[in-house]
């Protein structure tokens, strides 16, 4: 999402992006603010570039995103070297804003939520690149006690179903073979009496679109027409991301997730009906207040019961004006409790994904190449159908084709292969 927002970031600019801060005439530190780490992490980028501004006061410095829609007006107390502060929303108006600093040397704060020209501004796409996200909906409907994106991202907008299927469609005339469709919860999208079924559908006749993505889907809003579109669109990838974030019915309810553990492994079994090969992925909040060894075992057994493919998992961070940082007032769970179950946790996942991706030796495996290997430049990579990183030896001419590989290796982050001719 963030990273979405940074390349419209770029593009409202209609300027030439540097990695060098001291080159730059304008810095914008785009922020994420659902854990406390995330938001520590913008105030010390901010920080860095302050000599920049002591040296060249005509330099432009921002706080964009949720970080900035967070704390608002008080960000430009707390940090004098800063010109703007811009919510997620308002990104269509940062190149006036710009103006305006430029012209009248005010310092802005832009957070309000009635942007109407919210999808207006497109992502800057790297030329040559073959994947691409699209934004489908912005905000949040559901209210999860522990989550903060509601009150930073407003609520849920969805994007007309033609604007999504033209930006797409750009994308494909460029080069671009995969889509990944985002939203916070990317599959309650739904417009003008289409559900997110149509939209899968629709992005299917798109000629030329090779792979369909889409995140971060909510488990509650799976529904038969949705897996029926996945399982009926060919060019839908066989992987899912289903933030579960616990296994405990009890902290489900607390969290205000909607669904029950029960509910979630059989939503697993129908999406396994459907599409025998499905891979999951899924999101843990371990620590939640209330959180009980009891509860916590239930997590580790929901573990075991769907072997997930991958997950991410957080220590639960008290976020400010959520209802579950109340609760933390009063049900703290101990911070090395936390700690240990998190390992425990994460070492669990690890000897599973490890074992998944050794059982693929052997396998041929269609991979859409993405470009060089970050780690060595003789190795291709590209991901798997099922959304694994897949390293083999090839040209650069093979960069944006769909190859076969045969894998020969299984890493803990990735695979490795041959190409198979
Ligand atoms: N709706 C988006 C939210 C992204 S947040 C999505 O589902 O992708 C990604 C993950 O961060 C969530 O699934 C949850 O596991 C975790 N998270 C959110 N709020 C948190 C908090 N207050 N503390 C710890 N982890 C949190």
């Amino acid at each position: 999402m963030n990273e979405y927002d940074s390349d419209r970031i770029k593009n409202a600019l209609d300027a030439e992006p540097t990695d060098d801060p001291k080159k730059a005439d304008i810095i914008i530190v785009n922020t994420c603010a659902i854990r406390e780490k995330a938001d520590q992490k913008a105030f010390s980028s901010l920080g860095k570039y302050k000599h920049l501004k002591a040296k060249d006061p005509s330099k432009i410095i921002g706080i964009s995103g949720c970080v900035a829609q967070l704390y608002g007006e008080a960000l430009l107390k707390k940090m004098p070297h800063i010109d703007f502060v811009l919510g997620p929303r308002a990104i269509p108006k940062l190149s006036k804003i710009i103006s305006e600093i430029e012209r009248e040397k005010k310092r802005t704060v832009e957070t309000s939520y009635d942007i109407e020209e919210l999808f207006e501004v497109e992502p800057y796409h790297q030329k040559g690149k073959v994947t691409a996200f699209v934004s489908v909906q912005q905000g949040c409907n559901k209210r999860c006690t522990y989550c903060i994106v509601p009150r930073v991202r407003g609520d849920e907008v969805n994007r007309p179903l033609d604007d999504i299927l033209r930006e797409t469609a750009n994308l494909v005339n460029k080069g671009v073979k995969e889509i990944t469709f985002i939203g916070q919860t990317v599959n309650s999208w739904k417009e003008n009496g289409y559900k997110f079924g149509d939209l899968i559908r629709a992005a299917g006749e798109i000629d030329d679109l090779e792979r369909i993505r889409f995140t971060t889907s909510y488990p509650r809003d799976i529904t038969k027409r949705m897996i029926d579109a996945m399982k009926d669109v060919p060019q839908v990838c066989h992987h899912l991301h289903l933030p579960v974030q616990s296994g405990s019915n009890r902290v489900l309810s607390k969290m205000k997730r909607t669904y029950t553990r029960e509910w979630y492994i059989d939503t697993i079994s129908r999406l396994k009906d459907a599409i025998p090969d499905i891979t999951i992925s899924t999101d843990i909040i371990i620590g939640f207040p209330g959180e009980s060894d009891n509860d916590f075992e239930e997590t580790m057994s929901l573990m075991r019961e769907i072997e997930f493919e991958s997950s991410y998992s957080f220590k639960f961070s008290p976020r400010p004006g959520t209802l579950a940082a109340d609760f933390a007032k009063e049900d703290a769970v101990d911070p090395h409790k936390a700690s240990a179950r998190l390992t425990r946790l994460q070492e669990y996942q690890k000897d599973i994904t490890a074992r998944k991706n050794e059982s693929r030796i052997g396998q041929i495996e269609e991979v859409l190449v993405e470009g060089e290997s970050r780690n060595d430049s003789e190795f291709l990579s590209g991901r798997t159908d099922h959304n694994r990183i897949l390293n083999f030896k090839g040209t650069k001419d093979l960069i944006g084709k769909s190859v076969k590989v045969k894998v020969t290796e299984g890493l803990l982050n990735s695979l490795r292969g041959e190409l198979v001719v």
